[in-house]
């Protein structure tokens, strides 16, 4: 039985946990599927529980499963411990046990909330599909750095390395995904200045070759980060390395206008990943019942298609969502006039209830 682990982590992380699960189970009725599925501390709880916020018995658990579904971690109780011993460090460690290299972040602008969007109507137009897809094991974050004293002070410096196998194989990750949406990739890079980039152009060349039907267009990242804002649905997959990707992704995620509504999906080459919402523990609202518990159950719909290969149930979900939203309904975060206000466990049910038919 494929094993999920789950890791509900702090604030809201429980909260919107408990209704993607519920959304899963539906899916595992429908379709007559069992997936074994098991908590275990992560983040502040298991600090409190362990003094690490990525216990022993998480790692072996997440490192044995087909997936990690994660909430989200942190919270003002634990702001105070250095950095390496904060619940955001388990978030690091856990995608470096795990292998996975390449971030997936889909933004998509949903026609009933199109008015979220901070683009002006005529731009946005009825909504807005983007996957941007984020190297994340190398790079400037990963490559050589350090400080040395000079005469008036410091010199620092970070180095941005990327090899040929590295490129290839987030190209690849890129290609397969744009062959299941509108064949069109865009590799974002800064190839008028920089080597690492000028071979990343070259290695995205070479995978496009196994992918004639694909449409491959080269942007230089200032260049994108206006295009991403003068005419967004030029874009369909968008390719990157690990820094602008981390830029341009919260970009474009902002371009929806609801943070609440964004799922993400970290993978490796054998369709292991992790997935959680791309919004963080929110202890603001903590307890209050207003969590948006979509980006959540989006997520359930990535792992789906991405660890499982079940297309067809992930659909349901994503249509699922759709149609809760035509009817009106809304958390808090994304309330309109004239639609009806619901809570974190209200949303899930109505989920459910559209996926059962
Ligand atoms: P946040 O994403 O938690 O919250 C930002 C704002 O968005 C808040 O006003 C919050 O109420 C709102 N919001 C977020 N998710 C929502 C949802 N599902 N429904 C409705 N409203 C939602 O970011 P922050 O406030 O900067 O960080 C809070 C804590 O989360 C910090 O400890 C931070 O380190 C941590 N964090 C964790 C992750 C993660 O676990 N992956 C990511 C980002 C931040």
């Amino acid at each position: 039985m494929p094993r999920i682990a789950v890791l509900p982590g702090d604030g809201i992380g429980p909260e919107v946990i408990n209704e993607g699960l519920k959304v899963l189970n539906a899916i595992e009725s429908k379709y007559g599927v069992d997936f074994q599925e098991d908590m275990y501390p992560f983040g502040g709880v298991a600090i409190d529980k362990t003094g690490d916020p990525y216990p022993a018995e998480t790692q072996a658990a997440c490192l044995k499963s087909d997936a990690v579904l994660l909430g989200a971690v942190g919270g003002p109780k634990w702001d105070s411990l250095p950095g390496s011993k904060r619940p955001e460090a388990g978030l690091l460690d856990l995608r470096k046990s795990m292998g996975v290299y390449a971030n997936l972040r889909p933004a998509v602008l949903y026609g009933p909330l199109k008015d979220s969007s901070p683009l002006k109507p005529e731009i946005i137009g009825d909504g807005l599909d983007v996957l941007v897809i984020r190297e994340l094991t190398g790079g400037i974050y990963f490559g050589q750095r350090g400080r040395e004293m000079v005469e008036d002070g410091y010199r620092a410096y970070d180095t941005e390395v990327y090899s040929t196998h590295e490129i290839k194989r987030i190209a690849k990750v890129a290609f397969e995904a744009a062959m299941k949406r509108r064949k069109k990739v865009t590799s974002v890079d800064k190839a008028n200045v920089l080597e690492s980039s000028r071979l990343w152009r070259e290695t995205v060349e070479e995978v496009a070759k196994d992918y004639p039907e694909v449409t491959l267009e080269h942007l230089y990242v200032d260049n994108a980060s206006m295009q991403l804002i003068k005419n967004p649905h030029q874009f369909d997959v968008i390719v990157t390395g690990n820094m602008f990707g981390d830029i341009l992704s919260d970009e474009v995620s902002m371009l929806t206008g609801s943070i609440g509504m964004l799922p993400s999906a970290s993978l490796r080459d054998d369709k292991v990943g992790i997935y959680e919402p791309v919004h963080g523990s929110a202890p603001d609202i903590a307890g209050t019942r207003k969590a948006n518990p979509l980006a959540t159950i989006l997520s359930v719909a990535m792992m789906l298609r991405y660890s499982f290969d079940m297309e067809d149930a992930a659909r349901d979900i994503e249509k699922a969502v759709v149609s809760v939203l035509e009817k009106g309904y809304r958390t808090s975060d994304i309330m309109q006039e004239g639609m009806t206000l619901v809570s974190t466990v209200e949303m899930g049910d109505l989920v459910v209830k559209e996926i059962r038919g």
